[in-house]
């Protein structure tokens, strides 16, 4: 038997209930394609419901505000996904007769759709023969092949594409693409594979030379840079707070923040919250105590986010470099879409309200 069938029998028998899998509509394999980018399945399970029910039809998410969208999103992360998912819904709804591509070319024209998605969604929603690679799979591939090669360098993974291609299962592609991620999900996995369960372990290479521990190989990653961020929690004299809201494009476009900036090189942090409110607001702000300090990992860097309160000395709010801002009381913060940095100020505000000048 070929490795492809028993990995269909297995899946058959296996697979997990998982709600996107119980139609092949491809509105919501796209959703949940997109939402499964970088994120855990477990993760993704709640939002994907929230999201069908908030908006049921690919109509239904181009109608909504994309303040409403990113709300939607807040906690998932990836904020460039949330604001091509409503870009792509209003394409899909009003420039495509609500109708996906059912191709890889026609998909991968639509905005956050790369060549792996293009390949999810074809396969599963549309049965074409697409193959696909994720990190899932090649790690399934390198084991198979017992492949020696560095799995981030471009030429290996062009062989990879290659490979996805010529085992891609003929009749049924898209539950053979399911299946591969599912086994590298739940059996290869990335530190102990499940060997003894895996119904292809008779094709596997690496289970014969005992090196699934040294498959994938890949170069490891250089440092993290790390920045320290200054951020104002600005109050007026009726105890609401000044929020801003970041450009559109770049870094948590879309969402709320408290305003402020990275800190230049050799530059206080109280001297950069003056220069970035005076930039980004037009005001000058008495900075006061440090309120808190928060943590953050970004998929390249890490922040230090010092969080000072302050209040206006000087000037009125104007939306010179960012979208839009607005004073709010704290009771109305959980209203608007904030990054996890600044989720995590407001909650360390909740924790101590009263104590603030
Ligand atoms: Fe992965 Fe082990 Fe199966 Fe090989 S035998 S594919 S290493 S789980």
């Amino acid at each position: 038997m070929t490795f492809q069938t028993e990995l269909l029998q297995w899946y058959d028998r296996f697979a997990a209930p998982l709600p996107w899998r119980t139609t092949a509509d491809p509105y919501r394999v796209w959703l949940s394609e997109i939402m499964l980018q970088q994120t855990q399945v477990e993760t993704v399970i709640p939002y994907f419901e929230r999201f069908l029910a908030a908006y049921p039809t690919v109509q239904a998410l181009a109608d909504a505000p994309l303040d409403d969208v990113l709300k939607q999103w807040e906690g998932l992360g990836y904020y460039s996904r949330a604001r091509n998912l409503h870009r792509t819904a209003q394409r899909v709804a009003h420039d495509l007769n609500g109708q996906f591509p059912h191709t890889v070319d026609g998909l991968l024209k639509l905005p956050g759709i790369g060549r792996y998605t293009a390949g999810a969604i074809s396969s599963i929603a549309f049965g074409q023969a697409a193959p696909l690679l994720d990190g899932n799979v090649i790690r399934v591939f390198a084991r198979l092949t017992d492949l020696p090669d560095d799995v981030t360098q471009a030429a290996v993974k062009d062989r990879l594409w290659d490979l996805a291609e010529e085992w891609l299962h003929p009749e049924r592609p898209g539950d053979y693409n399911q299946a591969l991620m599912e086994l590298g999900r739940v059996v290869c996995k990335p530190r102990h594979p499940v060997c003894a369960d895996c119904p292809i372990q008779a094709h596997c290479q690496a289970f014969a030379h005992s090196t699934q521990a040294e498959r994938p190989v890949k170069t490891p990653r250089p440092g993290t840079p790390h920045y320290d961020v200054a951020a104002g929690m600005v109050w007026d004299e009726a105890g609401r707070v000044l929020i801003a809201q970041r450009p559109l494009d770049g870094l948590l476009g879309g969402l709320w923040e408290f305003p402020g900036g990275k800190a230049e090189a050799g530059e206080e942090l109280p001297d950069c919250l003056r220069r970035e409110l005076q930039e980004e607001l037009g005001i000058e702000v008495e900075v006061g105590e440090l309120f808190t300090v928060v943590q953050h990992a970004f998929t390249h860097f890490r922040i230090t986010l010092h969080a000072f309160t302050c209040r206006i000395a000087q000037g009125e709010p104007r939306a010179l470099e960012v979208r839009d801002w607005k004073w709010v009381l704290p009771d109305e913060l959980s209203q608007y879409s904030f990054g996890k940095a600044d989720r995590d100020v407001i909650k360390a505000l909740e924790s101590r309200r009263g104590m603030l000048f």
